[in-house]
């Protein structure tokens, strides 16, 4: 790579450049642990020293010493610093990975979670204490309903897919009460893999509907599967092709003409904020992932929110205990009529809902829609500018991202999708999802979202029209990228076949 086609910094960062403490493998913690080593030592403060064996009743004492790891506080803070210099982050430069949506994140969100207020105070507190959180959690309920045109809304699941499964078991619900008997729920062949995992879990069989040559639910395909025994259709829209549903009223009326509830995965919001509501399409519960849309990166491990909000006629079956805004003007915690129960042990993940609520104050109605606005225009930019590159794999305007397939340009060259991805991250970029969703011969998705320039798009493109022209040149040559990152390519498989979770059984 000449010098010119480093990636300056600012402007999307530069990943390639970042000093990465060369390729030298980083050990774990308990690889460095020294007996007796100290963070700090209380004895030196005049704290007395006492023996744990006088003290406690021998019943309480373990048998053998728990296995903590030893270390200075300046090689833990290194050994993390370390590890953090090997990451890339949405905070370093462009993360186009579709169906997550890793958008920069106003670090103004994060400063409102880090307020004592709201930081410091027990899930357990009384309502009378909290009077602030819980006006913070019944605004953003009542926000939400308002963006998705729904009723009410749980808060407490602390991710999309448990959303999901507290959607599923609102529908079991209800439809016990109404004496339907019913045991399949329909998914088209394009969903998330968590819908048809919520499904089996929440107690239903899955039927599959197919896609038809426009990328959208084929109308045939469900009219042949649809009977009395359907308890509703989870639908994603803009579906995982990154295309809107055009036909979505017709299939809402199908679904209701047989009893059947229409659940929305809204996990990616960014294309339809301010501009269509799911309750308007006829849908009847809808999840929001607030870690993907809402001012809190989505992955990483970090906690997550994954409010559902629903029509109607599903309020009384919402979980519990809920916080209500009462006549009085006085907030206080109450259980729905015919509430499923509890999803989290507390009222949720309670920082990720107030950054949600401060990002969607910050942005107001208008910024909302431009939000909407800028993620459409700059995913259509980005599939016209790669057409003679990569083309889309369904050629229609898209929503917030783009599937593209690499099938002939792989057929022609011999270079993957997976290539690609690869080759980017020496590039300074981030891979976009690969291989998905299943239905799309070597697919690549592209969820530019609506944080990243023009600039950074160009950027973006040209890197890929590089890597096209240099494996053309020499297809193994990129068969081996990524070369500059600390871990070059991995055995895909390998962690599924072999899975190991835990340290101690390293070298079994
Ligand atoms: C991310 C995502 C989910 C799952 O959300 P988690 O919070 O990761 O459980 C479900 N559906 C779609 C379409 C998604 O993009």
């Amino acid at each position: 790579m000449s010098e010119t086609n480093i990636r300056k910094a600012p402007g999307g960062g530069n990943a390639a450049s970042i000093p990465l403490m060369g390729n030298k493998a980083e050990p774990t913690i308990f690889e460095f642990t020294k007996t007796h080593r100290k963070s700090s030592n209380l004895l030196n403060q005049g704290i007395e020293k006492i023996d744990i064996r006088s003290a406690v009743a021998d019943k309480y004492l373990r048998d053998e010493p728990v296995n903590l790891v030893e270390v200075s506080e300046r090689d833990m803070v290194a050994h993390f610093t370390r590890l953090s210099h090997r990451q890339y982050s949405v905070d370093l430069g462009a993360y186009p990975l579709g169906s997550c949506t890793m958008k920069y994140n106003p670090k103004f969100c994060d400063e409102l979670a880090s307020l004592g207020c709201f930081k410091n105070m027990h899930p357990g507190a009384p309502a009378s204490a909290v009077q602030g959180w819980l006006k913070v959690m019944v605004d953003l309920e009542q926000i939400l309903c308002e963006i998705t045109g729904m009723s009410q809304a749980t808060l407490q699941p602390a991710a999309g897919a448990q959303g999901e499964l507290t959607g599923l078991l609102l529908m079991k619900a209800w439809h016990k009460d109404q004496d339907h008997r019913k045991s399949t729920i329909i998914i088209p062949d394009s969903a998330h893999g968590t819908n048809p995992a919520s499904v089996t879990l929440g107690g239903y069989k899955v039927k599959t509907v197919g896609t038809n040559e426009l990328g959208s639910v084929d109308l045939e395909s469900l009219k042949s599967i649809l009977n009395e025994d359907v308890a509703g259709i989870m639908l994603t829209n803009p579906n995982t092709l990154g295309l809107f549903e055009e036909d979505i009223v017709e299939v809402a009326q199908l679904i209701h003409s047989v009893n059947g509830l229409l659940y929305y995965d809204g996990a990616n919001l960014n294309a339809i904020l301010g501009k269509v509501r799911p309750g308007d399409m006829g849908f009847d519960i809808v999840h929001l992932n607030l870690h993907k849309t809402f001012a809190t990166p989505h992955g990483g491990g970090g906690p997550g929110a994954g409010p559902v909000a629903v029509s109607e006629r599903l309020i009384d079956y919402l979980p519990g205990p809920k916080p209500v805004l009462l006549d009085d003007g006085y907030y206080d915690f109450k259980i729905p009529s015919n509430s499923i129960g509890r999803i989290h042990s507390w009222h949720g993940n309670s920082l990720v809902l107030l950054r949600a609520l401060g990002y969607i104050l910050f942005h107001g109605p208008k910024g909302l829609e431009n939000i909407s606005e800028m993620a459409v225009l700059n995913a259509n930019w980005l599939k016209k500018r790669l057409e003679s590159t990569i083309p889309a794999a369904y050629d229609r305007p898209v929503m917030h991202e783009v599937v593209l397939s690499a099938q002939k340009l792989s057929k022609e060259s011999g270079i993957k999708a997976l290539d690609i991805a690869k080759a980017l991250l020496d590039k300074g970029f981030h891979a976009p999802t690969v291989y998905f969703p299943l239905l799309v011969h070597e697919a690549l998705m592209f969820e530019p979202t609506e944080t990243e320039s023009l600039d950074t798009l160009e950027e973006l493109a040209e890197s890929i029209d590089m890597i096209v022209e240099d494996g053309k040149k020499d297809l193994e040559a990129i068969k081996q990228l990524p070369k500059n990152t600390p871990v070059r390519r991995v055995d895909e498989a390998l962690a599924a076949r072999k899975l190991i979770a835990t340290f101690d059984s390293i070298g079994d």
